[in-house]
Formats: structure tokens, sequence, C-alpha cells
């Protein structure tokens, strides 16, 4: 791009961190690059949707270039950051075709995000996947509906049973999001589809270590959550850790510390997330400390230490415990954004950056939400109205926000899905490790 000696930003990411910043950057005179290994803006509270038949891929990914059409000053490139050299302000990168791409900044601002981890357990990875990338759904939502396919063809009852049962690992938002919809598809929605397979009588178990369900969550919501999926039939096990995960199930630690095998060919990972491994690329550049979760601890005004040109922004960071949410992601972009403008104005540098904690919320199957957010704690139906109101608002275009209603309106009203689809090559395969793709596989990120 040509920046005409205008102050260049280079952006990495373009998730809820990198995009945010990139349009609040919009009427400032600078030049903007904005670097992601994909191509799209990805809403991933939605992913648990497209995993389980109701939305489609594009609906929640929005090409980068075209969200950023209208701003002159913004150019998105297609490549996978490697390195930074923050003395000589470059941050280096590869092609798709794998040529070396190193693009100079005079601000830098991070945002790439986390990726699943294992807990010292990456083997489980191929049998258990986890949910953050949209070839994550992809995967999840062949290996969901191909293993009702499976379970119609069974040959013997054990056989059956075992593509009936899903074991969920993580009962945060994720975990029970996905819980609910699995146990929805198998009760509400497909039982009138097979003739052999009673899908009925799938077993969804949700399990987690710690004492209770969305632990964020206040007590009361917890409870309301817990009781909404056992009225799906869901099976929480709390205060139980996975102990060892196979293509063919799980073995589970109860609470009383007895190893109990589960047979189930679908189990979903949705426990634990580390910051992506460019944090560690920017500590070992900067000298940043990171936390145990691998985040960068940033300045209060986000910037690295040493450093007050570059900003690592969103779940990468960790300042003040801060969650690894959207909104915080969001406003640091702003922040970050802000913060450059007005030192190019020449003004005073903003005060520490504060989070405006929003609230949070899961849905609990499709008629039922928790939510304590803007000072209520609802749960039920109205819930989920809310919470269908506030997804759509922050979903990026308008073509996808009415796309999505009619969606949800379709499943609602007919009991179906339209995003059913599975082939014979990936109803009942693992995805082998080597098989990922690196730039959108999700345990590389
Ligand atoms: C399944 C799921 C459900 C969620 N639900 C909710 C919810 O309901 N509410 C909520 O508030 N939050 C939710 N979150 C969390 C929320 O999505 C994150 O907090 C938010 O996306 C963080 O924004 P970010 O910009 O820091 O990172 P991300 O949005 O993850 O963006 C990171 C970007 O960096 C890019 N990137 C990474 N590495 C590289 C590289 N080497 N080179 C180039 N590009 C790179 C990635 O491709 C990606 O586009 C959910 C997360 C998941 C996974």
């Amino acid at each position: 791009m040509v920046t005409n000696g205008r102050h260049r930003v280079v952006i990495v990411g373009g998730g809820f961190g990198g995009l945010y910043a990139a349009r609040a950057l919009a009427n400032a005179d600078v030049a903007v690059t904005l670097i992601d290994r994909v191509n799209h803006h990805l809403f991933q509270p939605l992913l648990y949707q497209v995993a389980t038949g109701i939305l489609s891929e594009g609906e929640i990914a929005p090409a980068l270039r075209g969200v950023l059409r209208g701003q002159a000053n913004a150019k998105v490139l297609l490549a996978e950051v490697t390195g930074f050299d923050l003395a000589g302000r470059n941050v280096t990168a590869v092609e798709p075709d794998g040529s070396d791409l190193v693009v100079a900044y005079d601000s830098l601002i991070v945002a790439a995000g986390m990726t699943p981890t294992y807990f010292g357990h990456d083997e489980w990875r191929a049998a258990a996947p986890g949910l953050k990338t949209l070839e994550d759904a992809r995967w999840l939502r062949s290996h969901i509906l191909g293993a009702f396919e499976m379970a119609e063809m069974a040959r013997t009852p054990e056989e059956r049973a075992a593509w009936l049962t899903f074991v969920i690992v993580g009962a945060g938002p994720t975990g029970v999001e996905l819980t609910g919809e699995i146990a929805t598809l198998a009760r509400g929605i497909l039982p009138r589809d097979f003739q052999d397979v009673a899908t009925r009588d799938t077993r969804v178990v949700l399990i987690d270590a710690g004492p209770s369900v969305l632990p964020s969550f206040p007590e009361k919501l917890r409870r309301r959550a817990a009781a909404d999926l056992r009225g799906w039939g869901v099976e929480i096990r709390t205060g139980t850790a996975a102990e060892d995960i196979r293509t063919a199930g799980i073995d589970l630690r109860n609470p009383d510390g007895s190893i109990e095998h589960v047979a189930a060919r679908t189990v979903c990972w949705a426990a634990g997330m580390r910051a992506a491994p460019l944090a560690d690329a920017l500590a070992a550049a900067s000298g940043t400390s990171t936390d145990r979760a691998g985040r960068l601890l940033v300045r209060p005004d986000l910037t690295l230490p040493g450093h007050a040109e570059a900003f690592a922004i969103g779940d990468m960071m960790g300042l003040d415990d801060l969650p690894g949410v959207a909104q915080v992601a969001m406003q640091q972009g702003r922040y970050a954004a802000g913060a450059i403008a007005s030192r190019l104005a020449g003004e005073d540098p903003p005060p520490p950056f504060r989070y405006k904690d929003k609230g949070t919320m899961a849905t609990v199957g499709p008629r039922h939400a928790v939510v304590d957010a803007y000072g209520l704690r609802i749960g039920g139906f109205i819930g989920s109205m809310m919470w269908a109101f506030i997804h759509v608002m922050y979903l990026v275009g308008w073509g996808n926000r009415v796309i999505t209603v009619m969606r949800w309106l379709f499943q609602l009203t007919t009991r179906n899905r339209s995003q059913r689809l599975v082939d014979v090559r990936h109803a009942a395969s693992w995805r082998e490790l080597g098989d990922r793709p690196g730039p959108t596989g999700g345990g590389d990120a």
C-alpha cells in the first residue's frame, strides 16, 4: 500500500481485537495493514451452531476484505505471521505460496487469540477435537452427524451405544452450549429421520473437574442451566476429570478416585485454552513475561514493556486477570487505536485500560439461555431472546444477521436444521494430527 509517508499501523489478527482496532482507525491519518492467516473474521460465539448444523460457515465468517471494503486507509494481507523484529520494527510472515513477507510498521497491534490446550496430553487432540476454528466446527459437524449414521448401521447393541454416546469435556459456556445442541439434535430433531436407531436413546455426558457447570455464572443461573440440561436428558458429571482419551472412548476419574471407561465414539474438548504461539514469539522478542496460560503480561496501557509502539490485546494478553471474552478484545482494540491516534495528535497518553464488564450469557438448548448482563439475571426463554438479540447485533454484516435470524426461526418452527451435511469419507474418521491444515487448523493457532 502506498502510505504517502503516513504512520504505518500493522495489525496481526482479524478477530475481535484486530478488527475493532482497524475500524477504530478509520478516520485517523494512518495506513493500516491487517494481516491474518485466514481471510475471514470468525464470530466464535456461534461456532457451536455450525458444529451442530444450525448455521453455515459463511454466516459467521465474513471476508475481512469485504468487512473493510469501505475503509480507504486499510489493507488486508493473507499470510501467517511467524515473528517480530521489535528493534527493526518489522513483522515477518509467510505467504500462502511459502514466500517470505516482511512488513514494516511504526505502530504494532497483535491480537492473535488463543488455541485449545490439552494440559500436557497433546495425544488426546486427534480423538477429542477442540472448537476454535471453522475447520474444527466443520469436522465436528461431520463427526456428530456421522455418528448417528453409523449407529443406524451398527451390528451389535454395544457398537450402537458407543456411536450414540457423546462426551463433552469442560462445562464452561462452550461446553454447555455444545452439549445442549447435541442433546436437542438427538432428542428433538433426528428421531423422525431414522428408522432402525432410536436417537432419543443417545447418551450425552458433560464432564468437568470443577464442582459445577458454568462456574463464572452466579449460583442461581448455574443451577438453572444444570436443570435445563438435565431436562434434555444430559448426564452432568462434575468433580470428574478426563484420565485418558482414545478414539474408542474416554476414561474418567470419578470424585472418589475410581476410573471408569465410557465407550464413546465422539468426545469433544472444551476444557482449556492457551495463548496463541505468537505470544511466545512476542515474549521472546521483548523480554515480556507470560502467565500460566501463556498470556503476555502487558503494561496497563496494553503495550509491551520497553516498547510503547507495540500493543498486545485480546485473548493473548494477561492483565488484571481479565476474562478471555469478545468484549475485552473489542474494547482493547478500540483503546489501542485511540492511544495511537492521540499519540500522533501530540495529546497526552490515555489513562490505563479499564474494562467495562457488560456481563455474560450462554444458551442451554434452542429455547433456553442464562443471562447475567446489564444488571439482569435471567434464564429460560426470555434469556434466550436476549441472548439472540445481543448475538445478532454483534454479528458482522446485515446480510448475515438476517440469514441467521431466519435460520433460527426455521429451526424453532420446523424442528429441523438446514446444515446437515456429511459424506462417507468424514462420517466416521478421526482427524489425523498430520492431516490438519496449518493456517486454519485449531491445533496450531
Ligand atoms: C467456541 C467459542 C465460543 C465463544 N463464545 C463466546 C461468547 O459467547 N461470548 C464471548 O464474549 N466470548 C466468547 N468466546 C471468546 C471470544 O471469541 C474471544 O475472547 C475473542 O475471539 C478474542 O478475540 P481476539 O481478537 O483476542 O482473538 P481471536 O478472535 O481469536 O482472533 C485471533 C485472530 O488471529 C489470527 N492469527 C492467529 N495466529 C496468527 C498468525 N500466526 N498469523 C496470522 N494470523 C494469526 C487468527 O486467524 C484469528 O483471526 C468464545 C470462544 C470460542 C472459541
